[in-house]
């Protein structure tokens, strides 16, 4: 069975990688260098040199079994786009070659129509481009050749997720490099933002999805009464992982570790039938392939193995929800660490710089990072009843804070003394040796050389998070590069620059339990948003400062914003759209059937008992019978509540593409959760044997 006990991880990783090594073998020796070059400063492939790229690529390729290529991209639905073209190529002599040009490997011309646009392409201009993006390496999966690429209209309109990515961190690289020189650092070239994303996910049986209309169709389940057993007693957590999921992540594991995603961390999660996969970060663009990679091959594997694999953020009504983490840092030329505590004096003045710097960017943008992680399924995640709060606040850990604080009311420099690092200048503190703390319900937590982003939902592609952090600090630290530059004590200065920080933006950190009621208060006195739903959240997508914030640093243009809005909001319709739809479907040709059949099973008892002639007690039967009649008229009234809703919107004309999802928002999701209620109650009294779909117990704790 275990394959992998003979299977080498060192040599087969990245062995589907068209990587340095498969370079060096398969380019001619300028091509190879020329190539590296290009890379390694992040520009677009000189044409003269791509058909030479091209056909070593080919080679490669065709030694690794391919028989397709294809632009792999990433369009605004969050997923992955491929479309496969064969290598082959007829002669006339009725055979046929294998060929590639370097035209087709530059770029590839889509069907745009197919993807969301927000209205940008004309419905008459239907072409799209892909262009390859040197960057993130070629892989082979499943027989093909994927380059990955940027996707944009016949018009330049950027339809999708990669490109403001990679915009972002030129961006920023530019920005933070402006600084590093005002430390004097004449050496570094590039200032790179890395990413880890931890991905949790639920593995369930094959055989009871398909028993399910709703996981089948909305990713997450719309009924099922909570079973008697949750996560209380924290058993699942760290808990023996199963043989069958154990065998399970092997298999994925290798699988990823062959395309070269390094797949590093695996545990079971805090809810049964959860789990998580953490890779080792990597700079933001190439993660975010990566996780992408990992969302397919987790889902591909499964089915393998008689499972499926569940990435919505919250298929479970009641049960912890999956998230994704997404942890950031900034590196100088793949080197040093810059959100980390550095060993000169210099260095933990950069440190505490970026620091503050991360901090004022977020109390500013704080509204953006919120609307990186709306969705319909993260809804269920943050601000509900069973979900932390939204408000984007910042931990520190004690330590940090005091600190900073000390620099801003300008105490005296002997902060802890033992185990401290001096960092010298006279007028900054000095670091403690362990500055990172432990905090688990904070949304976005420093913790010791990285900040990490909590709020994610488990579907969601990392893309729009880093773009918009990455764009947020350019924004900062191109202010604080402005002042740098023009003083002439840069000691004083950082300093002063940290004080101003901590006054303006102190709000937004916070120490302690992010779950508490109090901090919803609190923050609330502090004057932070608390934006509570998606449909709020979209709004920052089309805030001026936002879109003057894109704009500024040529990321993307009012138009494309716009776009996007309107995408996210069609996005939400239609989930909700889809899962009202599920709803009336189970109900009508699963449900009301069922209590039919129980009902008549029930009188018929009941007749039986009273046609034996014995006076039989019979309030049993009688009494559930009431109960589940009841029920079941109940049930059918919320039913037809939400079938005229869903009919209604359906002739509305609304004011604006808002009006539209607070319709869906304030009507919809209240008729379905009320239908709900009601349908998870006759669940109990219908019993197993009687009920159409499996249940909870059955989807989470069976075998
Ligand atoms: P946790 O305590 O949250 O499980 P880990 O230390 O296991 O944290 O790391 C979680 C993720 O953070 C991993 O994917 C890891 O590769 C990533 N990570 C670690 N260091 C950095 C860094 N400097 N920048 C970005 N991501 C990082
Ligand atoms: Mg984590």
């Amino acid at each position: 069975m275990r394959d992998i006990s003979v299977f080498s991880v060192t040599e087969n990783y990245a062995v589907n990688v068209f990587d340095d090594d498969a370079m060096r073998k398969y380019l001619p020796g300028d091509t190879y260098k020329q190539l590296r070059k290009t890379i390694n400063e992040g520009r677009n492939l000189d044409p003269a040199i791509s058909d030479a790229v091209a056909n070593g690529m080919k080679s490669w390729a065709l030694d690794k079994g391919a028989t397709h290529f294809t632009h792999w991209f990433q369009p605004l639905t969050g997923y992955t786009a491929e479309k496969h073209d064969s290598f082959i190529n007829p002669q006339k002599d009725g055979t046929v070659i294998m060929s590639f040009s370097g035209k087709e490997l530059v770029r590839g011309e889509a069907d745009a129509s197919s993807f969301p646009s927000g209205g940008m392409r004309a419905t008459f201009e239907a072409r799209g481009y892909t262009a390859w993006d040197c960057t993130s390496p070629a892989f082979v999966k499943d027989g093909t050749l994927c380059i990955p690429t940027c996707f944009c209209s016949f018009n330049g309109d950027i339809l999708d997720k990669k490109t403001p990515l990679l915009r972002s961190m030129e961006a920023l690289s530019r920005e933070a490099v402006r600084i590093l020189r005002c430390f004097g650092d004449k050496e570094a070239k590039r200032v790179i933002s890395m990413s880890g994303a931890e991905q949790e996910y639920f593995l369930i049986s094959r055989e009871l999805f398909s028993r399910r209309h709703d996981l089948m169709l909305c990713g997450r389940t719309l009924f099922g009464a909570r079973p008697p057993k949750g996560q209380e007693l924290y058993d699942h957590y760290y808990g023996s992982i199963k043989e069958n999921v154990s065998e399970y992540m092997r298999q994925v594991d290798k699988e990823l570790w062959s395309l070269g995603v390094p797949s590093k961390t695996e545990h079971n999660e805090v809810a049964p039938a959860q789990h998580e996969l953490a890779p080792v970060f990597n700079t933001s663009n190439i993660a975010c392939d990566n996780n992408q990679l990992i969302m397919e091959t987790l889902k591909k594997v499964a089915l393998r193995n008689d499972m499926v694999c569940l990435l919505h953020e919250k298929p479970f009504a009641g049960v912890n929800g999956s998230g994704k983490h997404n942890n950031w840092s900034l590196n100088i030329d793949g080197a040093r660490n810059l959100l980390k505590q550095g060993k000169t004096p210099e260095s933990n003045a950069q440190f505490l710089l970026f620091l503050s710097a991360f901090i004022w960017a977020v109390d500013d943008y704080a509204d953006l990072l919120r609307m990186t992680i709306a969705s319909p399924g993260n809804d269920h995640r943050l601000g509900g009843h069973e979900a932390p709060p939204c408000i984007v606040s910042v931990f520190l850990g004690d330590l940090l804070t005091d600190i900073l604080h000390e620099i801003e009311t300008g105490g005296e420099s002997n902060f802890r003394e033992g185990g401290s690092l001096k960092i010298g200048l006279s007028s900054m503190p000095t670091l403690p040796q362990d500055v990172s703390d432990r905090n688990r319900t904070s949304p976005m937590a420093y913790t010791g050389n990285k900040f990490e982003f909590r709020m994610l939902g488990s579907s969601m592609s990392i893309a729009d998070c880093n773009t918009v952090i990455n764009l947020m600090m350019c924004d900062v630290l191109s202010k604080i590069a402005d002042r740098l530059e023009k003083c002439s004590d840069i000691n004083a200065e950082v300093r002063d620059i940290i004080k101003d920080i901590m006054r303006e933006h102190k709000r937004v950190i916070f120490n302690g339990n992010n779950y508490s009621r109090e901090w919803v208060e609190e923050a609330e006195r502090r004057g932070l948003p608390n934006i509570t739903n998606s449909v709020d959240a979209f709004d920052a997508a089309i805030a001026e400062k936002n879109i003057a914030l894109f704009e500024r640093f040529g990321v993307l243009t009012e138009r494309e914003l716009k776009a996007r809005y309107g995408i996210y909001h069609d996005n939400y319709v239609n989930t909700l759209n889809i899962e009202a739809l599920t709803m009336i479907e189970m109900s009508k040709r699963q449900i009301l059937p069922a209590i039919i059949s129980y009902t008549n099973f029930l009188s018929s008892s009941l007749n039986s008992l009273k046609e034996t002639g014995l006076a039989l007690d019979v309030s049993l039967q009688a009494g559930m019978l009431k109960d589940v009649t009841a029920a079941g008229v109940q049930f059918r009234a919320n039913l037809s509540k939400l079938e005229k809703l869903v009919d209604k919107v359906k002739c509305e004309s609304f004011e604006s593409i808002k009006a539209r999802s607070v319709f869906y928002r304030d009507k919809i999701v209240p008729a379905m959760e009320a239908l709900r209620e009601t349908a998870d109650r006759l669940e109990n009294l219908l019993g197993d044997k009687n009920w159409p779909i499996p249940t909870y117990t059955d989807l989470m704790f069976g075998e």
